[in-house]
């Protein structure tokens, strides 16, 4: 039977690290401020963004939000990050994605100033990754990896296989994952014999949004399941790529979904805007 990764009680534990340091920080008249930006009537990013108010809330982060109508163009959107990344009480930047159709994301994640680039996704942010430099580090991937030290799971020379290749997680998730040393292999959809690929795994991380997708006879016994997915199975609730149920009595660790990878990624945001404080006054 399984041990299940509590990603809930990491994530609290982490927030309170945060927290504590904020603390302690504002008793020094510092106040840490992440500043969201939002565009459009999206309900699922509406409540993202709900999310991490709270955890700013939490952590005394103070967290200043820009809702903007569906019609914001291009233009206007890039001068309001202009603005933000010269506010020096600004430390970190979100923008929540997606973006309405109008505007060019790729344009807006580059006008971040990157050393307010909370997400990680800025291309100087991704370079300091892929050299495994100091850098903002992506906040799910990275919480998966907090994720398994916190659980003492090693990943020095373990089989690694990651299914996705998305630039949010995926690709990223490789690249720490082999950072700590694992030896990864990164699948997608055309990989062929994926099967056989995931059998031979040690830690399995699932990342493609397909729902029970990774089935108890892909993997080996005692594997490490570290599940991402966010779907809807076929009764319309939320569960992961991960078919819980079957691999439960197989493995020796599993993340549950929800209360698994999700909680991390907003824990590791918390301290990436306390990271970017640090870096600011150096
Ligand atoms: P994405 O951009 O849609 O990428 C999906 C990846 O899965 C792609 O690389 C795709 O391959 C691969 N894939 C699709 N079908 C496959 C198959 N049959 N076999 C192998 N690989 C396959 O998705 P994402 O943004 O990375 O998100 C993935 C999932 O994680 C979603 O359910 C999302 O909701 C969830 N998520 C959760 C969190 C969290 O905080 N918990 C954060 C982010 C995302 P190709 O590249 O070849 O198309």
């Amino acid at each position: 039977m399984a041990t299940l990764i509590d990603g809930k009680k990491v994530s609290k534990a982490i927030k309170d690290e945060v927290r504590e340091e904020v603390l302690s920080l504002r008793e020094n008249g510092e106040e840490i401020t992440l500043a969201v930006v939002i565009v459009g009537n999206d309900n699922a990013s509406h409540i993202y963004v709900r999310n991490k108010r709270r955890a700013c809330e939490y952590t005394g982060i103070r967290s200043l939000e820009y809702d903007l109508p569906e019609d914001t163009s291009e233009e206007e959107l890039l001068s309001l990050i202009d603005r933000l990344n010269a506010d020096k009480q600004v430390n970190g930047i979100l923008v929540q994605m997606p973006l309405t159709k109008s505007i060019d994301s790729k344009k807006v994640i580059e006008r971040i100033d990157p050393s307010k680039d909370v997400d990680g996704f800025h291309p100087i942010n991704k370079g300091l990754l892929f050299e495994s430099s100091e850098c903002f580090l992506p906040c799910t991937p990275a919480g998966i990896i907090e994720l398994l030290k916190r659980y003492d799971i090693n990943i020095s020379g373990k089989r690694c296989v990651v299914l996705g290749r998305s630039d949010i997680v995926g690709k990223p998730m490789s690249l720490l994952l082999l950072k700590e040393n694992g030896t990864v292999t990164t699948c997608h959809s055309k990989t062929v014999d994926l099967e056989n690929i995931t059998k031979e795994a040690d830690i399995i991380v699932s990342a493609i949004g397909k729902a029970k997708f990774v089935t108890a006879d892909m993997v080996k016994p005692h594997a490490v399941i570290i599940d991402v997915g966010m779907n809807r199975d076929e009764d319309g609730n939320l569960c992961g790529d991960c078919d819980f149920d079957a691999l439960f009595d197989k493995c020796d660790f599993i993340t549950p979904v929800p209360g698994g990878v999700g909680p991390m990624t907003i824990a590791i945001l918390m301290k990436n805007v306390l990271f970017a404080f640090k870096k600011q006054k150096g």
